[in-house]
Order: structure tokens, then sequence, then C-alpha cells
């Protein structure tokens, strides 16, 4: 990958904020974090913080469901030292989020709208060009004068690397003027050349953002991720919900259940009769997983009281208003627990306060041993501070 050997080097807090993925971005959002002496815990739980963390959500809920990606026009006022914090640590949170999901669909999807952005961004922000793209790319030339009629070159390597991932006869080395191992990106398709040069930009930026999340995907232990269960589930619901058909099949595989909701579905199956709690659990903890209402419906089949009217009734209304399933605690109050200390070691954790928490460390664990399967993770390697930027 011909990235620049040497970044330029970036002094407006402004320009990293709206950009918060350039690789000089990494050290601004740890100077933000030290200097404010925020921890990864309070970005996920201060109260103070509720205005970083609805921020984030914003931008991973356009992400992921718009089709144009995050809207540039941010609505945070990057002039002043809280906005600029508060772009850069949403901009983390969104990604720890989608970090911590393990599901690729949804990485793919954020990484997307968040390139995007960007590459409507630098097709009008003609200030930050020159800084941004000497940032991605090993080199580029400007001829000519006046933003308009500017031609940018782009060397050789970096155009053979990154067109063929983009569609149109725009894009073909055939078609592009050559002179000295530079390739012209005029204008064209309605674009200008600074436009054109964006949207090269585009797929470094996407091949940057991917790779950055995958090595922090591999770092990242049960206990992290595990932190990030709720809104995880929040966003992944939120998917099943809009994307129902593209939801990713993942999240429903059945040897990530935790027990709890195995016995549930099992029992049922079986026509035993599982208590109140038990079956609001299970459809709660099905639509968490983006089950479909059918599906959910038929693991009341065999119940013994089964009236197919009343389950999906009941089945709607927990769907609708998105009922939250129950955790550990009420779980075993309610004798929905059915495993004693030793029969799970994720179970027995300390941190193991939802079953949410357990799939999303089944799903890590599933992840990371088809990604390095030479090379298994130490889990006890990982802090809160190595994730953090
Ligand atoms: S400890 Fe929690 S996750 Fe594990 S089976 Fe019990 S209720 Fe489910």
């Amino acid at each position: 990958m011909p990235m620049p050997l040497v970044l330029p080097r970036i002094d407006d807090d402004g320009l990293l904020a709206r950009y918060p993925f350039l690789p000089q971005g990494s050290e601004f959002i740890k100077r933000v974090l030290e200097e404010n002496g925020i921890s990864i815990e309070e970005l996920i739980e201060a109260p103070w913080l509720e205005g970083v963390r609805v921020r984030g959500r914003i931008r991973l809920v356009d992400s992921v469901l718009q089709e144009g990606g995050v809207d540039e026009s941010s609505t945070v006022d990057i002039s002043t030292e809280i906005g600029r914090m508060t772009e850069a640590l949403s901009f983390l949170h969104a990604m720890l989020v989608v970090c911590a999901s393990f599901d690729e669909r949804l990485l793919a999807r954020w990484i997307e709208g968040e390139a995007s952005r960007a590459d409507r961004l630098l097709g009008i922000d003609s200030d930050s060009f020159p800084l941004i793209s000497g940032s991605y790319l090993s080199g580029i030339r400007a001829d000519g004068n006046g933003a308009r009629d500017v031609e940018y070159w782009v060397p050789l390597a970096d155009f053979i690397e990154l067109c063929p991932r983009i569609s149109g006869n725009y894009w073909r080395l055939v078609n592009r003027p050559v002179i000295g191992g530079w390739v012209c990106l005029d204008a064209g398709a309605g674009e200008s050349s600074r436009e054109r040069t964006a949207r090269l930009i585009k797929e470094r930026i996407r091949e940057h953002l991917h790779q950055g999340c995958l090595d922090r995907m591999e770092r990242m232990d049960d206990e992290f991720a595990a932190m990030f269960a709720e809104p995880v589930e929040r966003i992944t619901g939120l998917l099943s919900e809009r994307v129902e058909a593209e939801m990713p099949m993942t999240v429903a595989i059945r040897e990530d259940w935790p027990p709890c909701f195995e016995s549930a579905v099992s029992e049922l199956n079986q026509g035993v009769n599982v208590n109140h709690v038990g079956r609001v659990f299970l459809a709660a903890f099905s639509r968490a997983l983006g089950l479909p209402r059918e599906q959910t419906c038929n693991f009341f089949a065999n119940a013994p009281d089964y009236a197919a009217d009343t389950t999906t009734y009941q089945v709607n209304q927990i769907y609708e208003r998105e009922y939250t399933p129950h955790g550990c605690p009420a779980l075993k109050t309610n004798a929905r627990c059915p495993v004693q200390v030793g029969d799970d070691s994720l179970c027995d954790q300390e941190w193991m306060t939802h079953p949410l928490k357990y799939i999303r460390a089944k799903q890590r664990r599933r992840y990371q041993d088809t990604a390095t399967p030479e090379a298994p993770v130490d889990e006890g390697e990982e802090s809160s501070s190595a994730n953090s930027s």
C-alpha cells in the first residue's frame, strides 16, 4: 500500500476533529482523552459524556442506515474545544461499538458511511485538501490556477492499486492521461478534478479504517467488548428492523447462544412449561439477536398451553416495545439460569452480568479463531488504554 512515508504534520485541531480517522487522528484522540482525564470506562458511562455518546450513536446510525452515509453537515461546532472533543470522541465511541460487535457487515456499513462522508467533505473542502490528500497518497501534484480549474495528478502506483475498486470507464488506466509515472484525474462525470481525486482517496480511507478496526478487534478481549454490549445490542437491533433481509446471520449461530437462552428454547421445544420470565426473556433476547418474529413464535409451538394468536400477539408486543432482555441476576432469581459454577467458564466471569455479553464474547472468540488460526490471542494482554485510539 503506497501510503506516504512521512505524514504531513497537522497542527489544526479543528481539522483533526472533522477528519478523526486520519492517520494523524489517533494521536489527537489520545491527547483529547488525556487532556480531559477521560478513561474508556467514562466514555461509556460518565453522565457528562452523554452528548458524546449520543453524537456517536447518530454518527453510527447515519453510517449504517443511510444510503449516502454520514451527513457531512456536522451539527457540532468544532470551533470550540468542547465541539472538537465531541467530534473526536464520538468517532472513537462509534468505532469501539462497531469493533465490539464483531459483526463484519456492521463494520463494512460503518466504514462505507465514514468514507462516503469524507469523500463528500473533501470534494468541497479546498483548504484542507492538500493536507488530507498528502496523508493518504504517496504523492500529489496540482497543475493550473484557480480552485475550479486545478488538475490533480497522482502517482501511478496509487492509481493502479485503488482504481479497480471503482466502477466506470473514467477509472480505467487506458482512459487516463499518464505522463512520467503520474496519472491525471481531470474533471469528468460532472465532477471537478478535486472531487475525482477525493473519490480515489475514499478508497484509501476505507482501507485504512478497515485495517485499523481489524487490528483493534484482534486485540479486544471479552471483558472490554462486554462493556459495549448495550450499544451493540441497540445498533444490531436497529439493523435487524431496518434491513431485516440483510441482517447478518452470524448473530443467530446457535453455538453462540448463552445457556439460559438455549435452555428456554430447548425446554419449550420439549413441551416443558417455561415460566413467565423465561418466556419474556426468550422473546426479548430473540429480538436482540435479530431473529424474525415468525421464528420466535415458532419457539413456542410445543408449549403445553400454546395458542398461536396469543403467542403472536405477545411476541409482537415485545418486538414493538423493544423490551430489553433480562440480565443474569433477574434470570438467576427467577430460576432461568441453568448453570452452576464450573459448568461454563464464560458464565463464571465476574463481568458476566448479561446474556448479551455472553453472546458478544462468543462472537469475538469465533471471529478471532477465524482471523488468526495460527496465532491465538492472549486474552489477558489487552487493557482499556490499548483500545483508546
Ligand atoms: S450466567 Fe448469565 S449468561 Fe450465563 S446462563 Fe446464567 S443468566 Fe445466562
